[in-house]
């Protein structure tokens, strides 16, 4: 575990976190700065940087985040209207975390296309 990585120490317990979910591969959290009613980070419990850095064995991971994603999508009760699961890679990608999370959003209605 990379011990300057965020979304490792919230894993690890040794920084606070909201935590929704955990199983032996994923992690979800509530994000700190909610861009929505609902907003949640579902993060590979393994440290891998991002979507580009998944390797061929990680492969099923991918699946299975966006699986819980839809899950918890309907626990939170935000499945019928509508949601959005994003993954925002690299720079222009504008992702800021370098730990592989797919972001859960829902609550309200999304604009396309994105900013
Ligand atoms: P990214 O920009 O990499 O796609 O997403 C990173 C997300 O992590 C952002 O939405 C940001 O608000 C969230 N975030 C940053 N620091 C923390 C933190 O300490 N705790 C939680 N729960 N979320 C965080
Ligand atoms: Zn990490």
């Amino acid at each position: 575990m990379p011990s300057d990585c965020l979304f490792c120490r919230i894993i690890a317990g040794q920084l606070p976190a909201s935590q929704v979910y955990s199983d032996d591969s994923v992690v979800a959290i509530r994000d700190i700065a909610p861009q929505a009613p609902t907003h949640i980070l579902l993060l590979s419990r393994k440290h891998i940087a991002s979507v580009a850095d998944v390797g061929e064995k990680d492969r099923d991971l991918l699946g299975k985040i966006l699986a819980v994603g839809a899950e918890l999508a309907a626990r939170e009760g935000v499945a019928t209207d509508g949601y959005r699961l994003v993954v925002n890679t690299g720079r222009n990608g504008g992702q800021t975390v370098d730990h592989l999370h797919v972001h859960l959003l829902g609550g309200r209605p999304m604009a396309w296309p994105p900013g």
